[in-house]
């Protein structure tokens, strides 16, 4: 499903050029929930960017579902990006005025779906996540780890075959961590495709593949019983 061939990102910088990625070449499967890990600085974000067609490779080839990316024109690129991945990213980026359920319903508004499957998408996904009870809430009036629920639910809402979540608990205590944790192995349960990247071992250990990366290569490439 997901093809990178041998991806390098150069990021210019004046007369400085700097190898975020250096070579990389991977493959996920549906179905699989791979941990991408590193410190920080090795091209994680950078990689997920390009998995997540938010950002093109300097060089290198990337096939998503069979599709060339660099050979999609941008209407062809959001529309895969839309239906086929769902983002969750370190710090929620929910939108504070909308309650739990608007912000869940903003990826339904922008396909066009109508209003009364709208709210019946969005409260399922609220209840994937165990949040139904709160959907009324904006945004400050949740916790953190709940916050970070509501944005799974955004990103559950159309259904996406890959989940993409970059230190989706980076901002949240251990606690609320190990919940948003929990929430990923259930929808790896599911059948969701999981992609975790994170600086932390200790999450990465809770995926089924780790794949190491230092200085914008990858390093090891293990699964995990
Ligand atoms: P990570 O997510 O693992 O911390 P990043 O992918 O964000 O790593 O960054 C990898 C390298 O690329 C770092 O050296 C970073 O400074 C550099 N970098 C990332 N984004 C940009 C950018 N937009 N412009 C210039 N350099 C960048
Ligand atoms: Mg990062």
């Amino acid at each position: 499903m997901i093809e990178l061939y041998d991806i390098y990102k150069i990021y210019k910088m004046g007369e400085n050029e700097v190898y975020a990625l250096n070579g990389v070449s991977l493959k996920i499967k549906p179905h699989e929930f791979v941990a991408i890990v590193g410190p920080s600085g090795s091209g994680k974000s950078t990689l997920m960017n390009i998995i997540g067609c938010l950002d093109t490779p300097t060089s290198g080839t990337y096939i998503l579902d069979g599709h060339e990316v660099s050979k999609l024109n941008d209407n062809q690129l959001a529309e895969i990006r839309n239906s086929k991945i769902g983002f969750v990213f370190q710090n929620f980026n929910l939108i504070p005025q909308l309650t739990a359920l608007e912000n869940v319903e903003l990826p339904l508004i922008y396909k066009g779906t109508p209003a009364s499957t709208r709210h019946k998408l969005a409260k399922e996904a609220l209840a994937r996540v165990g949040l139904e009870h709160r959907m009324h809430h904006r945004p400050r009036e949740l916790s953190g780890g709940q916050q970070q629920r509501v944005a799974i639910a955004r990103a559950l809402v159309t259904n996406p075959a890959i989940i993409l979540a970059d230190e989706p608990t980076g901002n949240l205590d251990s606690k609320s961590g190990a919940e948003i944790m929990q929430i990923f192995k259930e929808l790896h349960a599911q059948g969701s495709t999981i992609v975790l990247i994170t600086h932390d071992n200790n999450l990465a250990a809770q995926a089924r593949r780790i794949v190491r990366i230092q200085d914008g290569q990858i390093i090891e490439d293990k699964e995990v019983s």
